[in-house]
C-alpha cells in the first residue's frame, strides 16, 4: 500500500511512501533486538558522543528540517523551527551532556552495623527494544526527544510516526544514521495506526511510548497490559488557565492566547479552558478578542503567518461542530467561529466563546483546534473546582503577581505540570519531567525521570568473604539468636538508655555468633 503525505495548507501531495506491513514491523523489531546488545555495549559515553554529532547535524539542517515539519503539519515555519527543531536540539544537547551522569552506576554504603563493610551497586541497564508511536502535532519534537532518550540509555528504537507526518521522522532518523547510529538501531516504520501501529504494539518490544488520543491510547494500553509490556502513555489534555485578580494583565492575555492558538490549537498542553476572576473578566475578554481578531491565518511558510492550516482534514468539521454545540447551549461567539475556505480546505478562524455552560462539549472534551472558551469565577475555591472538573490532568497555568501564592494554588490543581505565569513551554526545557494525571496518561518522558524510565535498575550487592559483623542471622536458631535480635533491635532503634543497657551484651553475643560462622 502507498501512503500519500499531503500539505494541509494546499492539499498537494508531498510524498508517496510504501507503508510497512505487519510482517515488515515484526522483521524490523527482530533486527532491532539483534542490534541492541552491540549498541548497549558501546557504553553511555560513546553513545553521548554520537548524539552530540547528531545535534551538530540537526543544527546544520535546521532550516531544511523546519521546512519538512512545517510543510507536512501545516504549522508556521517559525513554530517548526522554534518549537520542533529547538526541542529536538535541546534534547540532544541535554542527553549528550547531562545524560551520562544520570545513567552512571551508584554505590551505596550500608549504614546498619549488621551490614558493615558490605556495598550495594545500583546500575542502569537498557530495557532492550523501545517502540514509539507518535502523533502529528509535533512530528519532530515528540518522537525526537523520546528516541534520543531511549538511544542514549542503550536501547534500540522502532518508531511509528503519525501517517500525516512521517517525513520529519524519516529525516530525523537519516540524521541519526549519518551521525553514526546503525540503521537497525534506529528504524522508522511508516504506515497507518490500524496496521503498522497495531503491529508495533503487538510486537516483541520491551517498552512502548504512545503519544496520542485517549481513545487510541486506552486501547493500546489494554493490549500492552495483557503482555505485561511497560508502557508510557502521553495522552490528551484540556488544560485550564486560572487568571487571578492580581494577574499581570497584559502578559496573562497574551500568554493565554498563545497557549490556546499556537500550532492552531493542536497542542496537547494548549490552554483549552480559561477561568478569569470576575473583577478582570470584561477587560480580559475584550483584550482577548482584540488580540485573537488580529491573528493572521495563511501560508505556514510566510514569516508573518500566526496560524497555519489544521493538520487533520476532518478537523474543520469537528471545530464547526464544537462551536455549534456551544452556541445551541447558549454560548456567544465573540470572534471567529468559521472555516476559511478562501485560504484552503483546512483553515479555521481563532474563535472566542463566552457564556459557555459547563456541559458544553468545548469544556468537557478535548478541543484540538483554535477555540477558546472564557469563563468567569468568583473566588479561588470556585476556580480550582472548575479547573479540576475535567477527565484530563496534563498541565495547567495560574496567572498572578504573587508567585508564592501562585505556587500554593498550583498544588491544588490536578495536573502533571502547573506553570505559574506561563504556559506549555516546559516541554522545551529538557531538564523538566513531562507526564499527565487522570486520562492524560501515565509514565514520564523528559528530564532525569524520563531518561531513567528508559532503563531497568540492576542491584548488585557485594559482601566480603568475612564481613565485619559476620552473618549472625544464619542457622542454627535458638535462644542465643533470639536474645541477640532482642538486644540488637533495642540497640539500633531504641532510646539512649536502651542502647546503653543492651550494648555490652550485644557485643559479646555477636562475637559468640561470629565464632560459629
Ligand atoms: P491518535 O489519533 O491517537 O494517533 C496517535 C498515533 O497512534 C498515530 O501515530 C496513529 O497512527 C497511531 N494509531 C492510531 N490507531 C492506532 C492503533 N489502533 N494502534 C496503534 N497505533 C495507532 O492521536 P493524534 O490525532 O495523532 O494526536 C492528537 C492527540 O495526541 C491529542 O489528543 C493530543 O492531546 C495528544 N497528544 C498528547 C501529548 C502528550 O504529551 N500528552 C503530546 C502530543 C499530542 P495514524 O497517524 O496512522 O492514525
Ligand atoms: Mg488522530
Amino acid at each position: 500500500m502507498i501512503l500519500s503525505v499531503h500539505d494541509p495548507a494546499t492539499g498537494s501531495v508531498l510524498a508517496e511512501l510504501s507503508d510497512a506491513t505487519r510482517e515488515d514491523v515484526v522483521a524490523a523489531v527482530r533486527r532491532s533486538r539483534e542490534a541492541q546488545p552491540a549498541w548497549g555495549a558501546l557504553g553511555v559515553d560513546v553513545r553521548a558522543r554520537v548524539i552530540a554529532r547528531f545535534r551538530d547535524l540537526l543544527l546544520e539542517d535546521r532550516l531544511g528540517m523546519a521546512q519538512t515539519v512545517s510543510r507536512e503539519s501545516g504549522k508556521p515555519f517559525a513554530e517548526a523551527l522554534g518549537v520542533d527543531v529547538l526541542i529536538c536540539l535541546d534534547a540532544a544537547q541535554w542527553c549528550a551532556t547531562e545524560g551520562p551522569g544520570i545513567l552512571r552506576s551508584e554505590s551505596i554504603r550500608l549504614m546498619n552495623p549488621l551490614f558493615l563493610g558490605r556495598v550495594s551497586h545500583v546500575e542502569r541497564e537498557p530495557l532492550g527494544v523501545v517502540g514509539i508511536v507518535s502523533p502529528w502535532n509535533y512530528p519532530l519534537a515528540i518522537p525526537g526527544s523520546n528516541a534520543l532518550h531511549a538511544l542514549l540509555a542503550g536501547n534500540t528504537v522502532v518508531l511509528k510516526p503519525a501517517s500525516f507526518t512521517p517525513m520529519s521522522a524519516l529525516r530525523f532518523a537519516g540524521l541519526l544514521h549519518k551521525a553514526g547510529v546503525p540503521n537497525d538501531v534506529m528504524q522508522v516504520v511508516v504506515g497507518s495506526g490500524q496496521v503498522t501501529g497495531d503491529a508495533l504494539v503487538n510486537a516483541d518490544v520491551d517498552r512502548l511510548i504512545f503519544t496520542g488520543s485517549v481513545l487510541v491510547g486506552h486501547a493500546v494500553e489494554a493490549k500492552l497490559r495483557e503482555r505485561s509490556v511497560k508502557s508510557c502513555m502521553e495522552l490528551g489534555g484540556s488544560d485550564p488557565a486560572i487568571v487571578l485578580a492580581d494577574a499581570p494583565f497584559d502578559v496573562a492575555v497574551r500568554g493565554v492566547l498563545w497557549g490556546r492558538f499556537t500550532n492552531a490549537g493542536q497542542t496537547c498542553a494548549a490552554t483549552k479552558r480559561v477561568f478569569v476572576h470576575r473583577s478582570l473578566y470584561d477587560r480580559f475578554v475584550a483584550e482577548a478578542v482584540r488580540h485573537a481578531s488580529a491573528l493572521r491565518l495563511g501560508d505556514p511558510m510566510t514569516p508573518d503567518t500566526d496560524i497555519g492550516a489544521l493538520c487533520d482534514p476532518r478537523a474543520v468539521d469537528e471545530m464547526t461542530a464544537f462551536v455549534e454545540d456551544a452556541r445551541k447551549r447558549g454560548a456567544r461567539v465573540l470572534c471567529g467561529g468559521h472555516a476559511r475556505p478562501d485560504l484552503g480546505k483546512q483553515f479555521f478562524e481563532p474563535t472566542i466563546l463566552v457564556d459557555v455552560p459547563a456541559d458544553a462539549r468545548v469544556l468537557t472534551e478535548e478541543v484540538f483546534g483554535p477555540i477558546l472558551p472564557i469563563v468567569p469565577f468568583g473566588d479561588e475555591d470556585e476556580a480550582v473546582r472548575l479547573a479540576n472538573a475535567s477527565a484530563f490532568g496534563l498541565s495547567a497555568s495560574v496567572w498572578t503577581s504573587d508567585t508564592k501564592h501562585g505556587h500554593d494554588l498550583a498544588r491544588r490543581i490536578v495536573a502533571g505540570t502547573v506553570n505559574v505565569n506561563d504556559v506549555a513551554y516546559t516541554y522545551a526545557a529538557s531538564e523538566t519531567p513531562w507526564g499527565g494525571f487522570k486520562d492524560s496518561g501515565h509514565g514520564l518522558t523528559h528530564g532525569r525521570w524520563g531518561l531513567l524510565e528508559m532503563t531497568r535498575l540492576r542491584h548488585i550487592n557485594v559482601t566480603p568473604p568475612d564481613p565485619i559483623a559476620g552473618r549472625p542471622w544464619y542457622f542454627p536458631y535458638g535462644a542465643q539468636l533470639r536474645d541477640f535480635f532482642d538486644q540488637g533491635t533495642q540497640f539500633l532503634y531504641g532510646s539512649l538508655k536502651q542502647k546503653a543497657r543492651t550494648g555490652p551484651g550485644l557485643t559479646s553475643n555477636l562475637l559468640r555468633r561470629r565464632k560459629q560462622k
